[in-house]
């Protein structure tokens, strides 16, 4: 007989036993067991669409069929699973692809750093290193990064109450205005080296600028390429460091392998995790221009750097940048959420939408900062995994697959449009011209 006392909810074992810190599933509370690339069910079997991919670390999409069978392959064959930093046939396949699909035909000769695999500790590394190679304490970092949860990476990171969870204080940081931050732009920069160049100007020269192409958490603010040369060469004229934290835009997000393609820069020290481990396994990187590569063995370690089973998923998700149909198919998902959301904001008006974004990071930002929170749990109601972003919730997020199938996009897209419009009637917030017709 059933015992009353027990408890039934599917989420009971969650909440009686997690953490409170937990945070998304508290926004979308099912209990998930199974997904292929953008579709997800829950375990009463109700099926969702992806538009989050993890917060950008399923590039390619849930149990992307070529990485699992190389990583099923893998195990079957009794592969080394953890290696530190041993040599193995795994690490050395993915140094090879790296090189010859990535680094090589852009003309970059990075050294390749395993880190801890987490983007917080390619951070960590990378400021370290800056700091090491210049002798000097100070990095500058921009409005509404997000850098990482660890002490380092949380003083370079802007939200208020992340940096106070640190709970000390955290220091040799200085904030510049992001590009486009309340109007500001490349005169900021200039009034900054001014100051560092000024005998009397108060400020001590950095050890490096870390900057994200495109803030992830930070509402999906795109830095203009002529802004990101512009930091490029005042970072080599101050004798500093330049760290791209590629973490989140990586990996072929923003449509580039590389978010800063095209900004024509070549940053000293680059971060990259989330996608970087192809099926949602932790890795992440730091590369390292090899003039910089100043670590002394074992300077900076960690006991998971070495997850060859994610060295294996990593090569064979390397391998879709050379084939012309993950290219197109990528390029054209990109070129029809832009569109949407063009449509979309013509329809409402820009005083009460705003694109956001590049590529398939893109996003809507909505001039009610009530609404986007409200329109993330209505997408859920309707079966649509989707989250928020920047300083108060008010940008939703389009982060699907990159190899999302057309329909699925559709019909995820459209799932989005009646969410909008659910909040937006309801809360009579919808733009007057799109009652007449
Ligand atoms: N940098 C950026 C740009 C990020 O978006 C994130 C994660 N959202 C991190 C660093 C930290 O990565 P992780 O959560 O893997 O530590």
């Amino acid at each position: 007989m059933k015992d009353a006392s027990l408890p039934s909810a599917p989420t009971f074992e969650f909440e009686a036993s997690e953490s409170n810190v937990r945070s998304y599933c508290r926004q979308m509370p099912a209990v998930f067991c199974r997904a292929v690339n953008a579709r997800v069910w829950d375990e009463s079997g109700i099926e969702y669409i992806d538009f989050l991919s993890a917060c950008g670390s399923l590039n390619y999409g849930h149990n992307n069929p070529v990485l699992k069978a190389r990583v099923i392959d893998y195990l079957a064959c009794d592969g080394v699973l953890n290696g530190l930093d041993l040599h193995t046939v795994a690490k050395r396949d993915f140094l090879r692809e790296f090189r010859e699909i990535i680094l090589a035909p852009r003309d970059m000769t990075y050294r390749v750093q395993f880190t801890g695999p987490t983007g917080t500790n390619a951070v960590e590394a990378a400021l370290k290193l800056a700091r090491k190679i210049t002798g000097r304490r100070s990095i500058v970092a921009f409005t509404n990064a997000f850098h990482g949860m660890s002490l380092g990476s949380l003083s370079v990171s802007a939200r208020r109450q992340s940096r106070h969870s640190a709970g000390v204080s955290l220091e040799h940081v200085v904030r510049l205005p992001f590009d486009g931050y309340l109007g500001a732009g490349t005169a900021e920069l200039d009034r900054y080296e001014a100051m560092v160049n000024d005998p009397s100007g108060g400020l001590e020269p950095p050890a490096a600028f870390i900057v994200e192409t495109v803030q992830g958490e930070g509402g999906l603010n795109v830095a203009r390429q002529e802004w990101l040369a512009q930091l490029a060469a005042l970072t080599k004229r101050l004798g500093a460091l330049l760290i791209v934290d590629d973490v989140q835009a990586g990996c072929g997000r923003t449509g580039d392998f590389f978010s800063f393609e095209g900004a024509g820069i070549s940053p000293d020290l680059i971060c990259l995790a989330k996608s970087i481990g192809g099926l949602g396994l932790p890795m992440a990187l730091l590369l390292i221009k090899p003039e910089h590569d100043q670590w002394s063995p074992g300077e900076h370690n960690g006991t998971f750097r070495g997850n060859n089973l994610a060295f294996v998923a990593a090569a064979a998700a390397l391998r879709f940048w050379r084939d012309p149909d993950f290219i197109r198919a990528l390029f054209l998902s990109a070129t029809r959420i832009r569109s949407w959301i063009g449509e979309l904001t013509a329809e409402l008006g820009a005083s009460q939408v705003q694109p956001r974004g590049r590529g398939l990071m893109s996003g809507i930002a909505f001039a009610d900062h009530t609404v986007g929170l409200r329109v993330a749990a209505e997408a859920f109601r309707s079966r649509l995994l989707i989250e928020t972003s920047g300083p108060n919730s008010e940008v939703v997020k389009l982060m699907p697959p990159l190899t999302i199938e057309h329909d699925v996009l559709e019909d995820g897209l459209c799932r989005l449009r009646a969410a909008i419009d659910f909040v937006m009637d309801r809360e009579h917030l919808r733009f007057p011209a799109r009652k007449v017709a």
